[in-house]
Order: structure tokens, then sequence, then C-alpha cells
């Protein structure tokens, strides 16, 4: 509800600030890091204006936003409590009543057959026991317009191949206009996964979205091939890469390519980037601060240039082939000392334009359409994924069941396990 003009027996009376509340612009729902350090550690939104920023005491990012905005009211994302800055006061009114238990939300348009709201196209997934790996994969493939237009188009319902089967009855009813419901169950599609993958991915066991993926690709693309003589996975998702190799005699130090180098070229489906090893510093407010890394640093790992070692090997890569959907993989998750550990390294990027340069040195231009987030531990976290929609350029968060628009600049902010970015 609404908060209704000031009069002389309301609560508001004694306390303006409350009128400056617009609850249209508060979400809590979102990751609860902060704007400006990406803290997620004492995290609080602004009532004025939305923005999340660690608080409260001076110099804090909310402190500092108070002063530089006028706005006074801050809800501690965890405890939710109300507080007006500079004082530093806690608020306790019943009008807070409602953004403390509802916490904001934006309200999608359309209402199934059971009055739920939905958007054609971004529907829930129900996680049945560990299958949000699949969930993120499903909706990643079948928002790539070109595949979706080809399930939604052709009737693949008598073909030899389990998984187009599925996949084709699963895109219909995702981008069904009028769906029976704003949700759907993928157990269907996950018979059809665990049969075609000769069980080795389940609704019971959680697995590697990256792996997950590549397995998706390559077999929705040899059935497409094989029994449809259609070679649109490969034809729009497909890059070719040269790796050069050399082995490295331990004693050698080289820093140069040379004639000792040996050259193959392949096709890939994504690039890995590697994430810089996380320090363990502390910032100067005596917080920990999450590192950030720009992703043309992270990409100038294929521009021919760099050398990778791995074990004693020294590798260089270049890109021969782009493809108009090009997919990254950031390695987030490393064993060491027989455990996984995650870097929760932050990669900022553009949200268009993002620059790819082949092996002629030729920038290629990118934009996101799909961001495929972690959440948690390495172990036992939970994926989640951010999908543009062409039409009204919104995006939308499905994270399972729950679907809610967000806004696109915090796409840089969250914990990117791999994304998908389509050529200009
Ligand atoms: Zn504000």
């Amino acid at each position: 509800g609404a908060v209704g003009p000031a009069t002389s027996t309301s609560p508001a009376m004694s306390v303006p600030e409350l009128s400056a509340i617009d609850r249209k612009r508060l979400d809590f729902d979102f990751e609860k890091i902060c704007c400006v350090t990406l803290s997620p550690v004492n995290v609080y939104s602004c009532l004025t204006c939305g923005k999340f920023l660690q608080g409260r005491s001076q110099n804090s990012p909310a402190h500092q936003h108070c002063l530089s905005e006028g706005h006074s009211l801050y809800i501690n994302l965890d405890t939710k409590k109300v507080f007006m800055l500079p004082e530093n006061e806690e608020l306790d009114d019943p009008q807070l009543e409602d953004i403390r238990v509802s916490g904001g939300g934006n309200i999608l348009e359309g209402i199934d057959l059971h009055g739920r709201k939905y958007t054609a196209g971004f529907i829930g997934l129900n996680n049945i026991k560990a299958n949000d790996y699949a969930n993120v994969s499903l909706h990643a493939l079948l928002h790539i317009t070109p595949i979706r237009d080809l399930f939604l188009s052709v009737d693949f319902c008598n073909s030899p191949s389990v998984l187009l089967r599925n996949l084709s009855s699963a895109a219909r009813r995702i981008w069904n206009p009028t769906p029976f419901k704003a949700l759907l169950s993928p157990h269907e599609f996950m018979q059809a996964v665990n049969l075609a993958s000769d069980r080795r991915y389940s609704i019971n066991k959680q697995a590697d979205v990256l792996e997950f993926m590549a397995w998706l690709l390559n077999t929705v693309g040899r059935d497409l091939a094989a029994h449809h003589s259609v070679g649109l996975v490969t034809e729009r998702l497909q890059g070719r890469i040269q790796v050069s190799t050399k082995q490295l005699r331990p004693t050698e130090m080289t820093t140069m390519l040379d004639a000792t180098f040996q050259s193959k070229t392949v096709p890939f489906y994504y690039l890995s980037l590697d994430l810089p090893p996380v320090p363990l510093y502390q910032s100067s407010s005596g917080e920990f601060a999450v590192p950030q890394v720009p992703l043309e640093q992270l990409l100038s790992k294929y521009d021919g240039g760099q050398l990778s070692q791995r074990g004693d090997l020294l590798q260089a890569f270049s890109l021969e082939g782009l493809p108009e959907y090009l997919i990254l993989h950031y390695k987030r998750f490393v064993k060491t000392h027989l455990i996984w550990e995650k870097n929760r390294t932050i990669v900022s990027h553009p949200l268009i334009g993002l620059p790819v340069l082949d092996s002629k040195k030729d920038a290629h231009h990118y934009d996101i359409v799909a961001n495929i987030c972690h959440r948690g531990e390495a172990e036992k976290g939970h994926f989640f994924i951010q999908l543009l929609h062409p039409a009204t350029g919104h995006w939308y968060e499905i994270d399972d069941l729950m679907v809610r628009q967000m806004p696109a600049v915090n796409i840089p902010l969250s914990e990117s396990y791999m994304q998908i970015w389509r050529r200009k």
C-alpha cells in the first residue's frame, strides 16, 4: 500500500522523511551487495531511490549517499531495521511494516489461467531436486533466437532424438503466449536428458553448467545434423581457435613466440577465462572488499600475443573465426588441496559493444543477452539466470520459480559463471 498524505494523527507528521519513500523503486530480492564497494557485508537499501549501499558509519557509502543526495532513510537488508541518516537513529514506525514484509518487488505483465503473472519466454522452472544447473541451461539455449525459432517452427514430435522431441515441447510451453501455468516442471525434459546422456545428468545430482551446456550443444547439434540435416547450432554458435603449443624444457624461460611453436586450429563452443587469484587483503574501512577485473583484460588471453603456461606446455591462442553467439565461461571454481573453492571476483564489462579481437586484429562487437550466475559456496551453491527480453530491452532474473524484472546495470555485479553474447 502507498503512504497516504500526512494527517494530524499520522506518525508521518513527526517523521516527514517517510513521505519520501518510493515503494515502486524498492526491491530487496536482488543480490545484496553494495553498489560502491561490491561488499555483501552491512548492506542497506536507500528507501528513497532503492540503491544498495554499505552503511552506516561515517564515511560509509550510505552516509556519503545521504550527504550528497539528501536521502535519509535506509533499511538494513538483513535485520530489516530502518535508520535515519546522518543522525544514525533507528526508526520504528508502523508505516514501514509493509516494506519490511514484502521487500518491494517489480511486477510482470500478463496473467495465466491460474491468475499468476508472466511474460512469455520468462517462465519459472521448478527445481525438483538439484536440477537448477539444467534449468538455467535450458533457458539459455531457448533464448538464443535462431534456436528458439527453429524449435517453435519445426515439428520435432516424430524425431528419433528423444532430446529434440522434448526440447521442442519445452520451447512451445516456455514461449506460449497464453500459458496454462506461468511455471513449468522440467520433469519430462530431465528424463530425456537422463536417457540421452546415458544417466550422466539427472534431477538428483548437481552438475557443472559448463559441462552440461557443452554436452547439450554437442548433442543437439549432432542430432539436428544427423536426423534433420540442420547445421544451425554449429553455424551460429561455433567459432574456430588457433592453439599454438610449445613444450617447455625445465630450465628454459621463453617470453616470445618462435619457430618451435606448433599450431592447430580447432572448433570451440565457448571460451574459458581465468579469474585472477583472490588476494586476502582488507580495505581501509576494515571490511573485505570483493576484487574486480575488467572483461577486456581477461579476453586478452585470446588475442595471440599472450602466453599461458599449463604444466610444461606454453600456449598462445588466437581467434580465427568468431561465432554469431559467443559463449564465455569464467573459471570460478578452483580445486586446491582436494577442495573446490570459489573465486568471487566480479567481472566488469559493458552491456553492449564488447570488442573481441580476431587473429587479424579486427574487432567484433558483442552485446550481452544471457548471464548465468552462481550464488553460494562452490559445492553447495545455486545457479540462476538473467535474460534479455529483446523486444523491450528489459532484463529478467529467473531463479527456479522466481521471475522478476531487474535493472540492467546490476548484470556486471553478479557472480557470473557463463555468459552469452550476440554479435552486433
Ligand atoms: Zn538514495
